[in-house]
């Protein structure tokens, strides 16, 4: 191999940036999670979603899937945080205004790719119509059903992420750890939620009422809008909001 292209490669490998960010994003989720089921309204939200999991993880059909739909989840993230991220990540200060504006550029140009990615493969003619229809049977989502994801379809969804974020930094240079962390949470934390049932239709828990609602609504047949998961700005745009 020649060393010269190796020694360049290897300058621009930050290994720990990028275990600064999967920290972070760990304790972030936590802390999160921890602070949000303080709410009792969410803590009973929590266990309706519980109580309605609980029958269909005790299905054949669950336990399979959920299961490597994880093993898919965790491989992908080891590729992505050992060999991806450290070539796009800092732990060099950056100004806030650039943080903010790398976070909204990130997951609106995700959420656009995605937004192409369900309605014209996932919901296409060709055989991912059938690998999403795994997902689709859930016809009243609860959390478990964020998880009832065909592998396939997983690997797709989080490379789509991934893939994101390499572009965007090769054209704007590296994100700063908040950044990726911030980004991670929000993409991630998203695609659990707009799963989960919850039925809080008053301040402050009305956006979040609609997310899942939405997304519900696009579960209910294979000929529903609401594509995107970060924002329906684009099925607004594109006409495909239900
Ligand atoms: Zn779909
Ligand atoms: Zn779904």
């Amino acid at each position: 191999m020649d060393n010269g292209w190796l020694s360049v490669l290897l300058q621009h490998y930050n290994f720990p940036a990028a275990l600064a960010a999967f920290a972070g994003i760990v304790v972030l989720t936590k802390t999160l999670k921890f602070l949000a089921f303080k709410l009792k309204p969410l803590k009973n939200m929590r266990d309706i979603n519980k109580t309605r999991d609980k029958p269909k993880w005790n299905t054949p059909k669950y336990p399979p899937i959920v299961k490597a739909n994880q093993k898919v989840g965790l491989w992908t993230n080891l590729v992505f945080f050992t060999l991806m991220l450290p070539f796009f990540v800092t732990l060099e200060p950056q100004p806030l205004w650039r943080v903010l504006l790398d976070i909204v550029i990130i997951l609106m140009f995700y959420d656009f790719f995605y937004y192409l990615t369900h309605r014209f493969w996932f919901h296409g003619k060709g055989k991912m119509r059938q690998v999403h229809a795994v997902h689709h049977q859930a016809r009243n989502p609860t959390y478990l059903d964020a998880h009832y994801v065909h592998p396939l379809e997983t690997l797709v969804g989080l490379s789509l992420y991934m893939g994101s974020i390499a572009v965007l930094s090769l054209l704007l240079g590296p994100y700063h750890v908040v950044t990726v962390m911030l980004t991670f949470v929000i993409f991630t934390q998203l695609n659990i939620i707009n799963h989960c049932f919850v039925e809080l239709d008053y301040f402050p828990f009305k956006t979040l009422t609609w997310i899942t609602r939405k997304h519900k609504v696009h579960h209910e047949n294979m000929h529903k809008g609401n594509y995107a998961t970060i924002t329906l700005l684009y099925d607004r745009m594109f006409g495909t909001l239900d």
